[in-house]
């Protein structure tokens, strides 16, 4: 048999919504991800094995062909592009907005503002788009904390259901853009090992429309 492909996905939230939609593609690890420590896990599908990896790592490990595919956020792709990946499939799991927020009634000071993100190239582009200069902090994570300790006037981050802004003493001031998990597949791999990764392709656009809310109710009535 040949090699196995390979999907490289990022633990948490979007591994935890991609498990059932793999699931129904036949894509079982052997292992529960959520325990294990080994970052490669195979699965119940000899030809197909994930790779465990930080998010933003998601494109470049499927950019070097060393995944042949992967699930990422639109959130990183929009921040680091898509060069060198193809972008088939709208998995439509981990779904989300990014947005600005900061501290509701706060003044508009009169520097520019600072804005706190890990996202800083669509931030860079949401203000230019808008006419706005703006000072960009780049952080790793816990945006939330930079306005309370007067780090920042603003974030840019994905919100959900808001409660971690609220709890937090912050609002949601602009929508920048909706997230959702895409697939994506390696430009060369889907020259190379054409058949094999446009069958598997096709497999998770079936499992992605299996839990459609038509086909559900269609199922259930
Ligand atoms: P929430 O409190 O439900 O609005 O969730 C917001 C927190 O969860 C923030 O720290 C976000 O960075 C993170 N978050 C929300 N949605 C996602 C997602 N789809 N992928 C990764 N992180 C997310």
């Amino acid at each position: 048999m040949s090699e196995p492909l390979t999907i490289a996905v990022s633990k948490g939230r979007i591994l935890e919504e991609a498990l059932p939609l793999l699931a129904r593609a036949g894509i079982v690890p052997r292992e529960d991800p959520a325990r294990s420590r080994r970052l490669v896990l195979e699965t119940s599908r000899p030809d197909v094995r994930l790779l465990v990896i930080r998010a933003a790592d998601v494109p470049t490990y499927v950019r070097h062909g060393a995944a042949e595919l992967g699930i990422a956020g639109r959130d990183v792709l929009l921040e680091q592009g898509s060069e060198g990946l193809y972008v088939p499939l709208d998995l439509g799991i981990a779904r989300c907005r990014m947005m600005v927020a900061g501290r509701p009634g706060a003044e508009i000071p009169r520097r520019r503002l600072r804005v706190a993100t890990k996202y800083v190239n669509v931030t860079r582009r949401h203000y230019a788009a808008k006419g706005e200069q703006v000072e960009i902090i780049k952080l790793y994570g816990s945006m939330e904390l930079a306005p309370l300790v007067g780090l920042a006037d603003r974030i840019v981050d994905l919100v959900d259901t808001g409660r971690t802004l609220a709890a937090n003493g912050l609002a949601p001031l602009e929508h920048i853009a909706d997230i959702s998990s895409r697939l994506v597949v390696n430009r060369a791999a889907m020259k190379v090992r054409n058949a094999a990764v446009r069958a598997l392709v096709a497999e998770l656009e079936r499992a992605v429309t299996a839990d459609a809310p038509a086909a559900e109710g269609a199922a259930h009535g």
